[in-house]
């Protein structure tokens, strides 16, 4: 049965040029079809998309039948953990760096899928919230002269279903770019030929601090985050000029602790995850900083908190009856998408309900409860007495 799913769906994606086109062993692509590391997804458009990185391709790269487009995923940055000599090390072969805004919201790749505008999400979905937004905030201008290209970027906001923050000063949901790509290969423009493509059509790019002497960035780079001060600014990304190495990504101790809080109010669907990477960043930078007995103490009573004080709140939410949930928002101008965007979490395997819509200024506003069922549950089961097996 399941080779016979499996062998239609070979069919439905000619395998033979997709194997041509992207330079991967026949086998390879149709091994993928079988674990299911391809997946067939049919929603509006009819696509296929890694859920993993397969030679060489990245996960989230969606390959469309009608027409046939491929849309290369968005690739994993690496982070540094200390910034000298990470960054020499790193950017050894450039004399500058450009160091842009780390802006913390989702990753979306907007690209025509023949006419239409598609707002891809991480993992090589088409979200259909995000298309919506998509051709209000960015439209199609830049695409249609350039249909070879893709805009990458952040969107940040508290309308947003994904990340929602209110650090910014938005009002609903924006959109800034920090990469424009080719989608076919994924090949990414020169930093400031992109900001100036994107200047010329009016839409947003991520702050640039500046471009630095490679020897002296990572000096800048501290001066950055400390300025950033208790302000919940994400970080940084830094980036060779010609975009030939891959970029690297650092961040502050205020948006570490930030994903902390939120990760341990859920603790048993995020936490573990969370943990360890974070609280080795806290000591790499705590190292790097030198910093004095007075600034470690404080260091290490913010990571605290911000483990403890959210799970305590979940915990004793639970004890007072209540359910373990997250609510989020979308602002929509159609209430369809609204509709399709609720079909679409359920394709994501998010349990949510969704709420009346609010008319307002800008559109209707839905709430949505997500439910974190794992943490419930365990919170639960242990003030009923199961003991932690
Ligand atoms: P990874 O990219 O390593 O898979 P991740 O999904 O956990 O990691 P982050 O830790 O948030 O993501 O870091 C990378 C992401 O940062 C990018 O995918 C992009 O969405 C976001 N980002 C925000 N601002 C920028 C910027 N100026 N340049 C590049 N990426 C940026
Ligand atoms: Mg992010």
């Amino acid at each position: 049965m399941r080779r016979d799913v499996s062998s239609e769906l070979i069919e439905k994606l000619d395998v033979e040029r997709v194997s041509e086109i992207l330079e991967i062993p026949l086998h390879r692509i149709t091994g993928a079809i079988q674990r299911k590391t391809l997946q067939y997804v049919r929603g509006k458009q009819e696509f296929f998309r890694f859920d993993k990185p397969i030679s060489g391709i990245e996960g989230g790269t969606c390959i469309f039948l009608d027409p046939f487009e491929i849309v290369r995923g968005f690739p994993k940055i690496p982070r540094a953990l200390i910034l000298h000599p990470g960054i020499l090390a790193h950017f050894s072969s450039c004399k500058t760096v450009a160091v842009e805004e780390k802006m913390n919201g989702y990753n979306v790749r907007i690209a025509l899928i023949g006419d239409e505008i598609a707002g891809i999400t991480r993992g090589g979905l088409v979200c259909p919230y995000t298309t919506e937004k998509a051709k209000e905030l960015v439209g199609s201008d830049l695409l249609h002269e350039h249909p070879d290209l893709m805009i990458c970027g952040e969107m940040v906001g508290p309308d947003s279903p994904y990340v929602p923050k209110s650090i910014y000063d938005i009002e609903s949901l924006e959109f800034f770019v920090f990469d424009i790509r080719e989608k076919l290969t994924g090949k990414p423009m020169p930093v400031m030929k992109r900001r100036k493509l994107v200047d010329e059509y009016g839409l947003n790019s991520v702050r640039l601090f500046g471009e630095y002497e490679v020897e002296k960035a990572h000096t800048e780079v501290a001066r950055i985050i400390q300025d950033f001060g208790s302000s919940l600014n994400e970080g940084v990304v830094i980036k060779d000029p010609e975009m030939v190495l891959t970029p690297v990504k650092y961040t502050s101790s205020m948006s570490n602790c930030q994903d902390l809080r939120y990760a341990f109010e859920y603790y048993n669907d995020y936490g573990r995850d969370f943990f360890f990477p974070r609280v080795c960043r806290e000591a790499f930078q705590a190292v790097e900083w030198n910093e004095t007995e007075e600034k470690l103490k404080e260091r290490c009573q913010r990571l605290g908190e911000s483990i403890l004080l959210p799970m305590i709140k979940t915990i004793n939410k639970k004890k007072d009856g209540g359910r373990i949930t997250e609510t989020v928002q979308i602002r929509v101008r159609d209430l369809n998408t609204a509709r399709e965007f609720q079909e679409h979490l359920r394709l994501l395997g998010v349990d949510a309900i969704f709420q009346e819509p609010e008319l307002t200024e800008y559109g209707y506003l839905v709430r949505i409860q997500k439910k974190y069922h794992s943490t419930d549950d365990k919170t639960e089961s242990i003030l009923n007495g199961d003991l932690w097996a």
